[in-house]
């Protein structure tokens, strides 16, 4: 069975190291007898290489962001390699919130997963559709309201070669439940994902469509998660909130991956 995948977005939290360390340490106890998961924590960019180094194999480093070039004149901006240098595995790109609050297009998206792969990190590609508008009456879900999802992944994964596909980790992440309380449905996360394999397979072929990880983000808790990702057959999680809490996310992994 392969390991499902959790990770746990810290997004702009906490707002000190100390936190931030206690956090870690919290979790890295709690999931010492986790054994079918792989963790990825991703923490602000600023606690990184001080976490980084903490980490073990089965739990590890990720980021939240990176910019698309591997170096020069970018003020503020963190490259790919800088990221693999510090002993991070996986990025996040193309995040709704990047999206939201930081004017990033598909096609930005495209060439920061351009750079993740070129510095030999593994991308974690969030897609999503804004509204719930995209569910019909009886709540199933019609891809032809909503061709974003589609267009989104058209753009991104542009000029990437079938050879690096496998690397690509999908998040589903429905921009409608993100941080609103109200998850998808085990049904929609597995409409969602044989849509996304099909789009995939009409790029790539059927072949690297089955084989590639597509896992769900949007108000998951310990509550909801193992329903989720057994209805939803998702190949992991993508955790905003209910990361922040330890104990929480603790049981979280306990409830999936024990
Ligand atoms: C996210 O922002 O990626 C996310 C899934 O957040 P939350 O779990 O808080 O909905």
């Amino acid at each position: 069975m392969n390991k499902k995948l959790i990770v746990a977005n810290w997004k702009m939290n906490p707002v000190t190291y100390k936190e931030a360390e206690e956090l870690f340490r919290f979790v890295e106890k709690g999931m010492r007898d986790i054994k079918n998961a792989e963790v990825v924590l991703c923490p602000p960019f600023v606690y990184l290489p001080m976490l980084a180094r903490l980490f073990s194999k089965q739990f590890c480093a990720g980021a939240q962001n990176c910019f698309y070039e591997q170096g020069g004149a970018y003020t503020g901006e963190v490259s790919p390699l800088m990221l693999k240098d510090i002993g991070c595995k996986y990025v996040i790109v193309g995040h709704s919130e990047r999206r939201q609050y930081f004017f990033e297009t598909s096609e930005i998206v495209n060439k920061k997963l351009k750079a993740v792969i070129e510095a030999e990190l593994k991308p974690i590609l969030c897609v999503g559709e804004d509204t719930r508008d995209s569910f019909d009456s009886k709540g199933h879900w019609t891809h032809e309201l909503d061709p974003k999802v589609k267009e989104q992944l058209v753009l991104m994964l542009n000029g990437i070669p079938k050879s690096k596909i496998g690397e690509i980790v999908i998040a589903y992440e429905p921009v409608w439940a993100i941080g609103t309380g109200k998850p998808a449905t085990g049904d929609d996360i597995l409409s969602a994902k044989i849509f996304i394999q099909k789009v995939i397979s009409d790029l790539y072929g059927r072949k690297v469509s089955q084989t590639m990880r597509v896992i769900y983000g949007g108000s998951t808790d310990s509550k909801n998660a193992a329903v989720v990702m057994k209805e939803g057959q998702a190949d992991g999680l993508l955790v905003g909130g209910a990361s922040l809490d330890g104990e929480e996310f603790v049981r979280m992994m306990k409830c999936i991956a024990l």
